[in-house]
């Protein structure tokens, strides 16, 4: 609450802000991960302890007493013990073993096995099974911790950034890891619309325009088409490759030299050493063509070396799969080149010259990349909690759900009640009726996806409204209400309105966690449920307002005689659209009148003020 004091020397009346809660912006990358804050209204990317980089690799190591670290210390461990480290875990968010089983090889971890669809993916390390939402949660631990070592304050709101390709399910798995990390998620925000709020691209009502964002990291590739109209960020479509990134610029180096100094598979299965050696010099090499035309280096006892040029050939075909992306993306938005107003660079690999070249004579402008593009996000992200902290009056970010959601209707046809691209938070109700006579029970399954059958997209899930009285097929009147909040999680509700039979759910993705692993997670971790600080923050602002309410009244009773006609009129107004809100449920609501009515009768207070002390002054000289 806002304290109010008066300097009576000068007359003043001073209204002091309590200390605000900060919030952080996290881009929770496959690779690497980042903290980032506003300060003095600029966003700065946190650094680790050293003060060397702001990057945290997104690695987890697990020592056998059970005790993790994450970070450089866990890169280390890649080699020494690859069976207890973790790397990647952003790919698996969200997922069943069925997603991605025909990536396993991939993860040189220990993955489970299973069969069932809806059965998340889990890990095992040692004895003990993970899930991605906790390995990710220690990742954001471990970002909450650099936080709060370096700001002397403890950190508990978070804005999170996902690609914008992600679906509800990897984005509900990414706020429950911000749950477990004792975060209160404030919003998900997707990765190019951080982007594009760092290079203060959205930040102004008035803009409008297209806008790309190429996003090469170490992984995974995304192109998306943003369209920026009113503050909101329209996502018209995402492409890319979940795995085509630097590593395979890495490996297409290796291979080279492989080839060109004689060493065979059999050399590197032989040696687990050299294959790593050559893994981290290739890394090497590469970062350093970034700017220099020529490496070489010791390996193994033996010269190695690269040019540019070379390089370049060597990755040409990968950067152009990524041009094809970006060819298809424009085309799914229905744009074309040249109304593109802007492209931005996100991730380390566009550092590579030629990647920066070929992007460039695509899209025929210069990309944005001033800012580093592996800490754009994070900034991005940073801005927004920044306004999300109420920071940059008169800023309101919508965003918009990137695939449409809908229930199955007779014949297993989809039909859409949310569409695709729909801004959100929102609500939307539509009736329905049941078409069999006495229907006493009504299945609702909720899809999402953009085909027409139910069976090709993907299902949320389903609930059963029971206790229709009976009544001939299409007489009830039964009222489906999709609402979406500001990050993309639904609630379904139904109700049959002739007689009132109602019924709800949250729509947990199929994948998510069950109710009894999480409340088991959630105990462990947090002790406050969001809903507790909801309604808490929603009684404070109640009896604020009351408070104001009474001093105003209490005001208008001594010092009426201040006010002149119209004044009065405005005051009156403003403490009843207040007495109105403090009614209501709306927290912010309450605090706007507030804000509103102190704003508006402050010269008055002042008047009074001066009154006050020309009377004692008076009394002193008599
Ligand atoms: P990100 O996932 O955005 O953190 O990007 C990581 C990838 O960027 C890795 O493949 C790095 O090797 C690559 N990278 C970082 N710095 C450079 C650089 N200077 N030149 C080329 N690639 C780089």
């Amino acid at each position: 609450m806002p304290k109010i004091s008066i300097d009576l020397q000068k007359g003043q009346i001073h209204k002091e802000e309590e200390q605000k809660d900060l919030i952080v912006g996290i881009d929770l990358g496959t690779t690497n991960s980042l903290v980032a804050y506003v300060k003095d209204g600029e966003p700065v990317a946190i650094q680790d302890e050293e003060g060397k980089s702001a990057l945290l690799p997104s690695v987890l190591h697990f020592a056998a007493d059970g005790s993790i670290i994450t970070g450089e210390e866990a890169l280390k461990k890649m080699v020494e013990d690859p069976e207890h480290t973790i790397y990647s875990v952003k790919r698996l968010l969200g997922k069943s073993y069925q997603d991605i089983r025909e990536h396993q090889v991939y993860f040189g971890y220990r993955i489970i096995e299973s069969e069932d669809e809806n059965q998340l993916v889990k890990i095992q390390v040692y004895d003990r099974f993970y899930t991605p939402i906790e390995l990710s949660a220690e990742i954001l631990k471990a970002l909450k911790r650099r936080a709060e070592q370096q700001m002397g304050q403890e950190i508990s709101k978070a804005v999170i950034t996902v690609p914008a390709y992600f679906n509800d399910a990897q984005r509900q798995a990414t706020r429950d890891a911000g749950k477990l990390a004792g975060l209160d998620v404030l919003r998900i925000v997707n990765e190019p619309t951080a982007a594009s709020l760092a290079y203060g691209l959205g930040l102004n009502p008035e803009d409008e325009q297209y806008i790309a964002v190429y996003d090469l990291g170490g992984g995974t590739f995304d192109i998306s088409v943003l369209h920026l109209h009113q503050g909101i960020f329209e996502v018209l479509s995402t492409h890319g490759d979940t795995f085509l990134g630097g590593d395979d610029f890495d490996r297409a180096l290796v291979h080279y030299w492989m080839e060109t100094y004689g060493w065979a598979e059999a050399d590197l299965e032989a040696s687990a050493g050299l294959g790593q050696a050559l893994r981290l010099a290739a890394e090497e090499a590469k970062k350093a063509l970034s700017t220099e035309e020529y490496y070489s280096s010791r390996l193994q006892g033996r010269e190695v070396e690269i040019s540019r040029q070379k390089f370049e050939e060597l990755i040409a075909p990968l950067v152009q799969r990524t041009i094809d992306s970006c060819r298809q993306a424009l085309k799914d938005a229905g744009k074309e080149v040249a109304e593109i107003d802007r492209v931005i660079l996100v991730g380390g690999s566009t550092r590579v010259p030629l990647v920066r070249r070929q992007v460039e004579a695509f899209f025929e402008q210069r990309p944005f990349d001033r800012i580093h593009p592996d800490e754009v996000v994070a900034l991005g992200a940073a801005v927004q909690a920044d306004i999300l902290a109420g920071n940059r009056k008169g800023i309101l970010l919508l965003d918009v759900t990137p695939l449409s959601l809908g229930i199955e209707t007779l014949g297993g046809l989809m039909d859409v009640i949310l569409p695709r691209n729909s801004r959100i938070p929102t609500r939307v109700g539509r009736q329905y009726t049941t078409s069999i006579d006495g229907q006493a029970n009504l299945r609702i399954s909720v899809y999402q996806g953009e085909r027409d059958l139910v069976k090709d997209n993907r299902k949320l899930g389903e609930f059963v409204l029971r206790g229709i009285p009976p009544m001939p097929a299409g007489i009830p009147k039964i009222e489906i209400h999709f609402i979406l909040n500001a990050d993309g999680i639904l609630t379904v509700k139904a109700k049959e309105l002739r007689s009132g039979v109602e019924q709800q759910i949250d729509v947990k993705p199929s994948y998510g966690l069950s109710e009894e692993e999480m409340a088991r997670m959630l105990l462990e971790s947090i002790q406050h449920a969001r809903e507790d600080r909801d309604a808490r923050a929603l009684l404070e602002a109640r009896v604020e307002g009351g408070n104001l309410l009474q001093a105003a009244d209490k005001f208008l009773q001594q010092h009426r005689s201040l006010l002149s006609e119209e004044e009065l009129r405005q005051t009156n107004s403003l403490i009843e659209a207040l007495a109105g809100a403090v009614k209501g449920e709306d927290k912010d609501a309450i605090l706007q009148a507030i804000d509103e009515l102190n704003e508006y009768t402050r010269p008055f207070a002042e008047r009074a003020m001066d009154k006050t002390i020309a009377e004692a002054m008076k009394g002193k000289k008599v």
